[in-house]
């Protein structure tokens, strides 16, 4: 059993109000190949990088279990790039610099050693290229996870809808809610969005915890309170890997397991935000991870007396 992950693999430059970093190893292929690594190998990968990125980079994701034969390296040319700078609530941000560099040359093949895999994470990627994976599939997987992005929204719509209506779960932030569908309500906005394709919608509120939507069923997932938070880069990422990988791990899709899934992926994401980078995600054990997801049952764990 094991999972597809389709993404960048990237050099992010980062600024918060508590740092600044001008080149750290980043993407959302890297993010969610580390977190769903803790959960399940191999993390068959799919992505293109360029002769700069570290080997090192490299061996420590093998060494995790992250398959790289889908890791296309380009000679004499350079990595995705991507430079944010964060306001200071951390949950806003503004994306300074977007380099595709070898991300605008992509014809992503799929291995042989790749196909069938029963789930596939479509990380935030051109949706064109994300719709090229999912053709290339001789077996269409058993879950189809979608992530993307605004940048997505605003320069590449049309393929944008086109692939949510080949993918069962879209991951994406109230933001991107918001302007996705027109709609302001997070519950006309899940509407609107459910009739585009997807059967269930994942809705992204960084600090404020994640929302589950299927059908006329909503689940709702908080953030943990935590005292410091770093660098939210890759939280998104890290939640998209923690859930799927939770899902892989258990190879159960029902609406109960997802909810266990996406408070997996908080808890992930809750580790991604303490450093800066993929960092953190590095570091951490199963005890660490143990201890976290103790940490988000007793948050929501209340007893209540019906009146
Ligand atoms: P997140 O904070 O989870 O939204 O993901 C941040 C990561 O996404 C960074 O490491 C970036 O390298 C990567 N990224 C930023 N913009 C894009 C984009 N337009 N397409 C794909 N990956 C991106």
């Amino acid at each position: 059993m094991s999972l597809i992950a389709v993404g960048t693999m990237a050099f992010d430059a980062i600024e918060t109000p508590f740092g600044k970093i001008d080149k750290i190893v980043g993407g959302s292929a890297t993010y969610v190949a580390y977190a769903a690594s803790h959960l399940i190998k191999p993390i068959k990968q799919i992505s293109i990088v360029g002769d700069d990125f570290p080997e090192e980079e490299m061996a420590d994701l093998k060494s995790r279990g992250v398959d790289l034969e889908g890791v296309e390296i380009v000679k004499g040319k350079k990595s995705f790039f991507w430079s944010g700078k964060y306001h200071l609530d951390m949950n806003t941000r503004d994306t300074l610099i977007t380099d595709l560099n070898v991300l605008a040359d992509f014809n992503p093949k799929i291995p042989d050693s790749y196909q069938d895999v029963e789930f596939l994470m479509l990380g935030n990627l051109m949706p064109e290229i994300q719709i090229r994976v999912i053709n290339q599939m001789k077996k269409r997987p058993k879950l189809i996870v979608l992530d993307t992005m605004n940048f997505w929204m605003e320069s590449a719509l049309d393929d944008l809808k086109k692939v949510l209506q080949m993918i069962d779960v879209l991951m994406i932030n109230d933001s991107e809610a918001r302007f996705l569908s027109n709609e302001f309500s997070l519950v006309k906005a899940a509407k609107k969005i459910l009739d585009m394709g997807p059967k269930y919608l994942i809705i992204k509120k960084g600090e404020h915890g994640a929302l589950l939507f299927h059908g006329n069923h909503v689940f709702f997932a908080p953030a943990l309170p935590l005292e410091e938070v770093f660098d939210p880069t890759g939280a998104g990422d890290t939640f998209a890997g923690g859930f799927i990988g939770h899902l892989a791990r258990t190879k159960d899709i029902s609406f109960e397991n997802m909810k266990t899934a996406i408070i997996v992926g908080s808890a992930m994401a809750s580790f991604c935000v303490e450093k800066f980078g993929p960092q953190r995600l590095k570091e951490i054990t199963k005890a660490d991870i143990d201890t976290r997801l103790e940490e988000f049952v007793q948050l929501v764990n209340f007893d209540i007396d019906l009146v």
